[in-house]
């Protein structure tokens, strides 16, 4: 007998009307597939009895076996509890009822061995068990159970409206019940000999009433690597789909641009990664497909070379190119640095950021327009209307998860327009480089950015010492003042930085201006110069200060996190982090990355109060273990779980039933690794053996319209 799995799940059994309303308001359980779906949260080992004389308080789930010797009504502030003597050759103890007395004094026989199973407490010096399952042994000895209980998700609601988890479990059972325990096949023959999983049958069973813990964990392998399956195959078509229907423009050469930089003024020797990096991303500007690549490196690995040696390939091939960055700082920054690498070449770049003059702007436009001009770097002012390209061909993107969806995708409409047989004039888009400095978690990166190629440099640049990180109390400031004394002493620069978080801006503020007064007071003028630079001051005032900064005219910088991204003062070699238990993980890598660019030793200080949460004092205890950025990202994952990283935005990938992103890091990578031998053999899913993925794939797919994902 075989159901139809959409039904809804008003026609089960058991359920009725207001339950399913509950089910689906509740946990989302709206048919039968979803029933089967609700995976159980834990389970109770059921194959134990404990003897009285075992019991511990431990508030566990235990069950006894023993014989009502009698009851007591004990009479309390509002009515009264029904109490059961429950007693076995060891000890006695007692059974509970607020509710339901009468019913139960009824039903209960003396004197007759049950089995009880509920939570254990201690009340006054007795084991107490409140409304316990109670079952006639000779019944229970009949009952087929599972020896390890289920326990499924429950909101407060559904207990409080009477869906406990025993109704749940039952409902459960009566969907087996109906459907004869035969469940389709989703996951094809030669693939579950080859990885030895056991039938989907046999692990919707094992999942929802296991007969032994080898089963069940034979039955939760195999959902989740069938969840992640899927996850992977639907990404990883998204990929070639993107591919084949997306046309790149078509890089065909390296030329004179790329070569003559190469040979002749790179100011450094590559670092492996970085060579590895700009062949992957070679590779794709020559293929037909338009480059969609996401780069990860931590910061100080040098990206910004590895862009600009991208953004050369464009121009040899007679397209312009892009950079756009999250501040006007780091727009500045980027622009300073490559004009000096373009002044040889003669290649003419330009700068366009908010406080861009209107002059100054219309030139950007013309010169844009009309082709002379071949590099534009700027803030997010140059995704405006009116900034049109006449053949943009590779726009890159600095710190990518500073920009939303919307913002990355306006770049996408920037390219130039196709002949007009081809599609009515549309644009052809750009190839695509995002850069980030925040690494994602490898796991995590798989689930995400599936669609993206990835590429890690994961080298940094040759003679860098490693920044010593330590965390100090905020007593012990005179010993930090003295330490910054004796760097600047030796003529290093030193970063202090104060958080600034949205909701308390008033008092970060307030607090910034507190430092700054006290820093100024320990380190007087003339002997000392400071700047200061936070979100409130001009764009122009902000450059100034950043500019003395940078000239080496003051030796302190007392900032908010503006500072945090890009920039790039080698001789600074001190980070101070004020409140540093208010930042995050990446973040605070972020900040001490701004430090440890130059040959000196450098150092970053993390100022905390002394009472510090669980979670700050492991995000100082990982700060100051290790500089890999990778590592990092792990632990901050752990803390804030994968939903608070990625922002709600991708969570619908993160959605998982059964598998977990952290713990199931192996089956995932397995899981992506069959995936893509499955289409690189199959790319149509078109051979018999592969009918079941390709059935399943479109029932995954059915409500999304995956060919229009670009919006
Ligand atoms: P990020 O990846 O954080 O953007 P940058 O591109 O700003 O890093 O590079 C950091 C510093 O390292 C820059 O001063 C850059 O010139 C230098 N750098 C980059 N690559 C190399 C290399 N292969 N050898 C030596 N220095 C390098
Ligand atoms: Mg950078």
């Amino acid at each position: 007998m075989s159901v139809n799995l959409q039904t809804p799940i008003d026609y089960l059994k058991g359920v009725g009307s207001s339950r399913a309303d509950l089910l689906r308001k509740e946990l989302g359980i709206h048919t039968f597939q979803d029933l089967i779906n609700l995976f159980p949260n834990r389970y109770i080992d059921r194959t134990r009895y404990y003897k009285i004389n075992e019991l511990q308080q431990t508030n566990a789930e235990v069950q006894v076996i023993g014989k009502i010797t009698g009851f007591k009504e004990v009479a309390q502030k509002r009515g009264k509890r029904l109490v059961a003597t429950f007693q076995d050759n060891t000890g006695t103890m007692e059974l509970v009822w607020f509710r339901g007395q009468k019913w139960i004094r009824e039903s209960l026989k003396a004197n007759k061995p049950y089995v009880a199973f509920g939570k254990c407490n201690v009340f006054g010096n007795k084991f107490s068990m409140a409304h316990p399952d109670l079952e006639l042994v000779e019944a229970h000895e009949k009952n087929i159970r599972s020896a390890m209980q289920p326990v499924y998700p429950s909101t407060e609601k559904l207990s409080n409206r009477g869906i406990s988890n025993r109704v749940l479990c039952k409902i459960m059972q009566q969907l087996f019940i109906d459907s004869g325990g035969k469940f389709a096949e989703t996951l094809p023959e030669n693939m579950r000999s080859e990885l030895h999983l056991i039938s989907k049958s046999s692990a919707l069973f094992n999942v929802h009433f296991p007969k032994s813990s080898e089963l069940l964990s034979k039955a939760q392998f195999r959902l989740k690597f069938e969840e992640l399956f899927y996850i992977q195959l639907q990404l990883i078509i998204k990929n070639l789909v993107h591919k084949s229907k997306i046309k790149g423009l078509p890089f065909t050469k390296v030329g004179d641009y790329f070569n003559t930089f190469f040979s002749e003024q790179l100011p450094f020797d590559l670092t492996g990664a970085q060579k590895r990096v700009l062949k992957e991303i070679r590779a794709d500007l020559g293929s037909n497909a338009q480059m969609n690549r996401l780069l990860q490196g931590d910061v100080g690995s040098g990206k910004t070379i590895v862009a600009f040696m991208s953004m050369l390939m464009a121009l040899d091939n007679g397209f312009q190119a892009c950079l756009m960055a999250p501040t006007e700082i780091l727009s500045v920054q980027h622009f300073n640095g490559l004009q000096e690498l373009c002044k040889p070449l003669n290649i003419s770049i330009s700068l366009l950021t908010g406080s861009s003059k209107t002059s100054e702007r219309r030139k950007i436009h013309e010169s844009l327009e009309n082709g002379e001009l071949q590099i534009l770097i700027g803030t997010h002012a140059l995704l405006e209307d009116k900034v049109k390209f006449k053949n943009l061909g590779l726009a890159i993107v600095d710190e990518q998860h500073r920009f939303g969806v919307a913002q990355r995708s306006k770049l996408w409409r920037k390219g130039p327009t196709s002949p007009p047989q081809s599609s009515q004039g549309a644009s052809i888009p750009p190839h695509i480089l995002v850069m980030t400095a925040t690494p994602i978690p490898r796991t995590l990166a798989m689930s995400v950015y599936g669609d993206l190629d990835i590429s890690i440099i994961d080298e940094l640049p040759p003679g860098r010492k490693a920044i010593k990180t330590v965390h100090r109390f905020d007593k012990n400031r005179l010993n930090v003042f003295r330490f910054i004394r004796d760097e600047i002493d030796k003529g290093r620069q030193i970063y202090i930085v104060y958080p600034l978080i949205q909701e308390s801006e008033k008092m970060d503020y307030k607090d910034l201006m507190d430092g700054y007064d006290s820093i100024a007071r320990d380190f007087p003028m003339p002997k000392y110069q400071i700047s200061i630079v936070h979100g409130q001051m001009k764009p122009a005032d902000k450059e100034f200060e950043m500019q003395r900064f940078i000239k080496g005219e003051t030796q302190i910088m007392v900032a908010t996190t503006v500072i945090e991204v890009g920039v790039n003062v080698p001789n600074a070699s001190v980070m101070i982090i004020e409140s540093a238990e208010r930042f995050g993980l990446s973040q605070l890598h972020q900040l001490r990355g701004r430090v440890g660019r130059g040959a000196e030793q450098s150092y970053c200080i993390l100022m905390t109060g002394h009472k510090l949460s669980a979670d700050s004092k492991t995000r100082m205890e990982t700060m100051v273990r290790t500089n890999d950025g990778f590592e990092i990202a792990e632990v901050d994952l752990r803390l804030r779980g994968p939903g608070d990283i990625m922002g709600t935005q991708q969570s619908g990938v993160l959605n998982l039933k059964i598998a977990d992103i952290i713990k199931d890091n192996d089956i995932l990578k397995h899981a992506r690794h069959q995936a893509k031998n499955l289409l690189k053999t199959d790319p149509k899913l078109a051979l018999p053996e592969n009918q079941v993925v390709l059935n399943t794939y479109k029932q995954l797919t059915r409500f999304k319209n995956i060919w229009n994902y670009i919006s």
